[in-house]
């Protein structure tokens, strides 16, 4: 499989970029580095001709940009996403360090497109975007100025993908470990968080009190447990049979 083939399957998603400056040369950064899909969710101006100016030649990678609402919708289809973040912050998160995150990534594009996430130049990423990512990657610094520039992280991250397909490429090939079923989207996953979400007020098992540390401890676990598909709706299946159940008992009380 040829270099190209090894990294089309991963996407640069920039969430909120207000500067169009940084988009072009995150365009250019990617494409040194044989990146081409690039999802831009919300960018405050786009196109701009500051972003073609700054991408140097890049202009191919900016014109086939997708433009989304959401990261929701930027990764629906993925099947792993890492979250770029400057800051070590408490994410519960699984945290990498840039060759093994592009390691998993790589991994990973044998099953489906994969994604790296960064923040907005100002405030980076919040932690609800964090939640919809599998892991988080931090490139080392100095402790105490930690901020790259935007299309500087990319470019390093864009590095270490590069340096970790070469590395698979050169290895033999093994076929993906066979799984019957599709592995789950980040869409499955975020459907079936709703679907918790839903089920779980429903059964009163937040007794009313704030369940939003609850929920990041089901994501962190239940994306650690690299679903497929059918996982996903088998665990559906029970939520929906429990809030049957719930709405029978209540229907039970109210006679
Ligand atoms: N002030 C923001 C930093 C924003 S920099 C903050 O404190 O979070 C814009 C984006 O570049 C970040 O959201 C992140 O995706 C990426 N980035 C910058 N420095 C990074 C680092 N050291 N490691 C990983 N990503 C980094």
């Amino acid at each position: 499989m040829s270099l190209r083939e090894f990294l089309r399957p991963v996407r640069i998603v920039l969430v909120d970029t207000a500067l169009p400056e940084n988009i072009g040369s995150a365009a250019r950064a990617m494409k040194t580095m044989g990146l081409s899909d690039l999802a831009l969710v919300r960018p405050k101006l786009f196109p701009d001709q500051r972003a073609n100016a700054l991408a140097a030649g890049a202009d191919d990678v900016l014109e086939q940009a997708r433009i989304a609402e959401s990261l929701t919708d930027a990764i629906a289809d993925c099947v792993h996403a890492v979250g770029c973040t400057a800051r070590l912050r408490d994410i519960r998160l699984p945290m990498f360090e840039p060759a093994a995150a592009a390691q998993e990534l790589v991994t990973q594009t044998r099953r489906g497109p994969v994604a790296l996430v960064f923040g907005a130049e100002r405030t980076g990423l919040t932690n609800e975007d964090l939640s919809r990512c599998d892991a988080a990657v931090h490139i080392p610094t100095e402790a105490d100025f930690s901020s790259l520039n935007l299309a500087q992280a990319v470019q390093v991250l864009a590095y270490c993908v590069r340096n970790a397909a070469l590395t698979e490429q050169a290895l033999p090939a093994i076929p993906a470990e066979p799984r019957e079923d599709p592995p789950a989207t980040i869409e499955q996953m975020e459907r079936m968080f709703g679907h918790f979400e839903e089920a779980l007020t429903e059964i009163d098992f937040f007794k009313g009190r704030p369940y939003g540390h609850l929920m990041q401890r089901l994501r962190r676990m239940l994306h650690r447990a690299d679903l497929d598909s059918r996982e996903v709706m088998i665990l559906r299946g029970i939520l929906a049979e429990a809030q049957r159940m719930a709405r029978l008992a209540a229907g039970a009380v109210n006679k």
